[in-house]
């Protein structure tokens, strides 16, 4: 079957409301650094007028576009130019997706793997030879450290420590964890069940979660893509229709991907979800604006924090949510950072081809963070995170680990007894 997902009626994103004003191209990190690159106004509404007539006009330097959507962001008229280029690529792109990218792209395969004999990868990908045999062979670059697999999923420590007890509470979430998460980091799915048991609510798991499917889109495997946000999107309609309130995830992308990439670009259809789908920190923030749960944070936790926004973040206008929250801990003294891309993009960065604009894009951010010497920077995409621990040696946490990290759970847990 063909990895490409067919788009016969090609939306048109607004396309002809461009004005011509090139204020997106001021905005789009990649033209700032890449000379090669034409711009998200040329890439993206003056050249779809040409491809809709001749797909020849097709350019493959587009794959250099991060999908950052900071394009869209800028756009005074609404043209969703990030969305013209992405689906562009998917429709007129005879670049093959190569071994490398499938590998980069398959999350939950590589997961799945790397986590059954996980000390034997993390020791394996640490190695300058190991490095040096990637680089060479599979152009993934020798400067890119790679996150760490859990030897635990963190669907395994659920089920064993934590799903018995879910049934205990009154009112119910849903979680998508993401491959993150589940293969990385079980600590920031184990900080959210504790927030979120502190606040009175029990948490459940989606039945077969599959990765939101945002590295098969960039890497040009649309269709696997969509079969898998199918899969998704029956899974979190059962889960609502169970009596979860709300499904709530702790990654950035994966919730921009399924609330927008999901219809926009892969026609995956999420009427009845998309409300519902949304980042722990806004579903905690609407619930205490309505006077539903209170947070109790301990007095001893001093930290100085330095809030960076991820570009999904940014796309969807959701900043506030985490701010707010991390703004509550009496002891955190709180700076935020220039909205800036941090370069990596997800599996972008990770090209050899492409590791040096990378590097390049995110240079004025790493520069911020070192000027402002935080104990932590807090951001909610894990990508992000592994981009900036990699380049300036600062630790990186979610702002829900944050709040679990700071939070007194016995005594919120005595204010939301309802
Ligand atoms: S910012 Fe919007 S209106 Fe201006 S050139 Fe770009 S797409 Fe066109
Ligand atoms: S999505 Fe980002 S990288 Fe791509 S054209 Fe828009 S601003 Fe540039």
């Amino acid at each position: 079957m063909s990895e490409k997902i067919q788009l016969h009626n090609l939306s048109a994103h607004d396309f002809e409301q461009c004005l011509k004003c090139s204020i997106c191209t001021v905005y789009c990190p990649v033209s700032a650094v890449e000379p090669n690159y034409p711009g998200p106004k040329h890439a993206g509404p003056d050249l779809m007028r040409y491809r809709m007539k001749d797909p020849d006009f097709f350019n493959e330097t587009l794959k250099l576009c991060l999908n950052c959507k900071r394009c869209e962001v800028a756009c005074p008229h609404g043209v969703k130019v990030g969305d013209i280029i992405q689906e562009a690529r998917i429709q007129y792109s005879q670049h093959s997706p190569s071994l490398r990218d499938r590998m980069l792209a398959n999350t939950d395969f590589v997961g799945s793997m790397a986590t059954l004999v996980a000390p034997l990868t993390n020791f394996f990908l640490g190695l300058s030879p190991a490095k040096t045999v990637l680089d060479k062979v599979m152009k993934i670059d020798h400067h890119r450290q790679f996150p760490a697999y859990s030897g635990t999923k963190f669907e395994t420590w659920f089920h064993r420590h934590a799903e018995a007890e879910q049934q205990n509470y009154k009112h119910f979430v849903g979680y998508f964890h993401g491959c993150y998460v589940n293969y990385n980091y079980p600590k920031l799915g184990q900080d959210f069940v504790k927030i979120m048991n502190a606040c009175g609510y029990g948490v459940h798991l989606l039945e077969k979660e599959k990765c939101c499917g945002v590295a098969l889109i960039a890497n040009g495997l649309s269709g696997q893509a969509k079969r898998q946000g199918e899969n998704n999107m029956q899974a979190m309609r059962r889960s609502l229709s169970e009596g979860n309130e709300a499904v709530l995830t702790t990654s950035s992308t994966c919730t921009f991907t399924m609330r927008d990439e999901y219809p926009d670009l892969l026609k995956v259809d999420n009427q009845g979800v998309r409300d519902s789908l949304m980042l722990a920190t806004r579903f905690l923030c609407q619930k205490i604006d309505e006077g539903k749960i209170k947070l109790v944070f301990r007095k001893d936790y001093h930290k100085k924090v330095a809030y960076h926004t991820a570009c999904h973040m940014e796309r969807m206008g959701w900043t506030l949510y985490s701010t707010q929250l991390l703004k509550m801990i009496p002891g955190l003294d709180f700076m935020m950072l220039d909205s800036h891309c941090c370069g990596i993009a997800g599996t972008y960065g990770f090209k050899k081809e492409n590791y040096e604009r990378s590097q390049k894009i995110g240079a004025p951010l790493f520069q911020q963070i070192k000027e402002v010497n935080p104990d932590y920077v807090s951001t909610d995409c894990e990508t992000c995170k592994w981009q900036i621990e990699m380049s300036t040696g600062y630790p990186v946490m979610n702002p829900i680990s944050i709040l679990a990290e700071a939070l007194d759970v016995e005594a919120t847990k005595a204010v939301n007894s309802y």
